[in-house]
């Protein structure tokens, strides 16, 4: 199967969800930010894996157990490939970015002492935050944030002036996913190396929409989720360079984990099974993997350039609107183009656009503190995903036009 050249409608057939009515109008998806749909060719991966292939792994002798096991880790290996890690050791299976996150926070942090620094950005996702806040009252470690600018770009002269030998790790969004600003992460990552801190790179927003090489990023760490990459909810991934991963103590305790288990002690397993304890969501990773070799299959380069059209000619058209402000106005930006109406709940605002069809997310999209920055209590976000069209957009604008009546504009 193969989309290539891209061809919006082509990749629409491709999604079933995307061929239905709600509320008796014809679905339009703008909450690709929240999770993205799924290709027909990954759910007939998972219908297969649960009809016929279903066994546990790594520990079976038997034929479906070890045909399990060797899609597995095939998809392992797939999405090693895919981001450009050097070893499938280096990619560690997890239920997505929230878990990856706190994973790195746990075991990373086991290692950090009171007075080390964290940095964060000002525009992350609670995921990004909340796992270093417990790190900090856990350990005594303080928690630095990178201002942003009211177009929604980090101050990078305060990033500066924030970095310092005390300086142990810089965990940031590769892609805002409330302003769509895509930050300038090789640049912050070298920067921070310099210190000698580590860097994990929060790619929840970033995969859909950008090709990854994490060697050429030389991020320490990289964190996604299947969910929002076309594949299932429950699996995700955490990349970590080897060595580093190497020196971190496990996370979770259980099978698969351990080389031998005594009363007295315990010894673990090598890389990446060290950190996944339990029977890992055996389907959810092969339907990842599936996601990717369907992601393969689309140029992705004329993906990123429709995508980067959807959003210019969307926020082009808002911007004309009376008493209508754009939230987040990076000149590096994608996908995502957030706005608040005077006089008007964004909830509302959602509410109504559902009745018509329209999926576009409402409130503070888990990034609070960025809503405080805005004096805000929340915005209206339409996230675009390669497969939504300019038509969509425009009857967005009528739906959005017809709502606005509705509540008094
Ligand atoms: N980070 C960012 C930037 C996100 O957009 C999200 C989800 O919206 C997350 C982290 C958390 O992802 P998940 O809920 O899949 O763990």
């Amino acid at each position: 199967m193969s989309v290539s050249p891209f061809s919006v409608q082509a990749v629409r057939s491709l999604f079933p969800a995307l061929n239905q009515t709600v509320f008796g109008k014809q679905l339009i998806y703008f909450d690709n930010g929240a999770t993205s749909q799924k290709p027909q060719v990954v759910l007939d991966t998972l219908a297969k894996y649960y009809a016929l292939e279903n066994a546990n792994i790594h520990r079976g002798v038997h034929y479906l157990s070890q045909q399990a096991t060797t899609a597995y880790e095939a998809a392992r290996k797939q999405i090693q490939q895919y981001i450009g890690a050097g070893a499938p050791e280096e990619i560690i299976f997890t239920k997505g970015t929230t878990d990856s996150i706190n994973l790195v926070a746990f075991s990373f942090g086991e290692r950090l002492n009171a007075g080390d620094e964290i940095l964060i950005s000002a525009m992350e996702h609670h995921s990004n935050i909340v796992p270093w806040q417990l790190l900090c009252e856990r350990k005594g470690c303080v928690l630095k944030v990178i201002p942003i600018t009211k177009k929604g770009e980090l101050d990078l002269e305060a990033f500066d002036k924030l970095l310092n030998e005390r300086t142990k790790l810089l965990a940031i969004t590769h892609i805002s996913n409330t302003l769509g600003t895509i930050n300038p992460v090789k640049e912050l990552i070298s920067k921070a190396h310099l210190f000698g801190a580590k860097v994990l790179l929060d790619g929840a927003q970033s995969i859909q929409h950008l090709s990854i090489d994490v060697k050429d990023l030389d991020c320490d760490f990289y964190t996604f989720s299947g969910h929002k990459v076309f594949g299932p909810t429950g699996i995700g991934v955490l990349y970590g360079k080897a060595a580093l991963l190497d020196s971190m103590p496990p996370y979770q305790g259980g099978g698969d984990m351990i080389a031998k288990v005594t009363f007295e002690r315990s010894t673990y397993n090598t890389l990446p099974l060290k950190f996944e304890a339990g029977t890992p969501h055996i389907a959810g990773a092969i339907g990842l993997g599936s996601a990717i070799s369907f992601l393969q299959s689309i140029d992705m380069e004329a993906a990123a350039k429709h995508e980067h059209d959807l959003t210019t000619y969307a926020q082009g058209i808002l911007d004309t609107f009376e008493g209508l402000q754009l939230i987040g106005e990076a000149k590096n930006k994608t996908s995502v183009v957030s706005f608040i109406i005077d006089g008007m709940h964004p909830f509302d605002i959602g509410t109504l656009l559902d009745k018509q069809g329209i999926a576009v997310r409402t409130g503070h999209h888990c990034t609070q503190p960025l809503m405080d920055f805005y004096q805000i209590p929340g915005t209206v976000r339409a996230s675009f995903a390669f497969y939504n069209t300019r038509e969509e957009i425009d009857t967005f604008i009528t739906a959005l036009q017809r709502s606005m009546q509705i509540l008094g504009a």
